[in-house]
């Protein structure tokens, strides 16, 4: 299995993402270091791995998905899977707000293994007590029609790691415990993916 992780955003001005309302957390930013912390911890494991944005610069959504389903072409698209990493943000108006807790997304016409994996990430962040105050999802994946889970080929979950216009979300992104707890909800979730596939 080939694990792609998307890092999202890249630098300012095109996608940049959002950042806190003191600045501190930049998405794009937090994001690169998280795929670097998941895919080094994912190559640990033995678990063949892309990092989809090497560069620094903002890449288009249309060249990742594009990049996306060059390697689902090449490997075959039940052989990936495809992780993209974001944080959440309750407006973009420069102020702290109430939402908080993680969230992960599928497609609204997502594979079954889309699915799976969303779930398998779900109970991971809510073991790791990062439930937040988000409403429960009874399914245990929220659907948005988010163009990178939309338009790959291979299964795809984007994940939503906590709003970084929270207060007390952004001292858990900011810290390295928490940054390690959340790198390794992803993991933990991508071996037992790997279990559930192998059944
Ligand atoms: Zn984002």
């Amino acid at each position: 299995m080939i694990l792609i992780l998307d890092n999202g955003h890249g630098n300012p001005p095109l996608t940049g993402g959002k950042c806190s309302p003191d600045k501190r957390i930049r998405e794009y930013d937090w994001a690169r270091d998280m795929v670097r912390r998941i895919a080094e911890k994912a190559k640990e494991a033995g678990i063949e791995t892309h990092i989809l944005v090497p560069e620094k610069t903002d890449i288009k959504l249309n060249e990742r998905t594009r990049r996306v389903n060059q390697i689902c072409d090449e490997k075959g698209a039940s052989n990936c899977v495809l992780i993209s990493v974001h944080i959440n943000a309750a407006g973009a108006d420069g102020k702290w707000h109430n939402a908080r807790g993680w969230t992960g997304w599928v497609a609204p016409k997502s594979s079954q293994n889309s699915k799976t994996l969303a779930r398998l990430l779900y109970i991971e962040a809510t073991r790791a007590n990062l439930k937040g105050n988000r409403a429960d999802s009874p399914s245990c994946y929220w659907v948005g029609n988010f163009a990178i889970v939309r338009d790959t080929k291979c299964p795809a979950v984007l994940t939503e790691n906590l709003f970084m216009d929270n207060e007390e979300d952004a001292a858990f992104l900011e810290s390295e415990d928490g940054k390690e707890i959340i790198a390794n909800l992803h993991i933990e979730a991508i071996k037992n993916y790997i279990v559930h596939l192998n059944k």
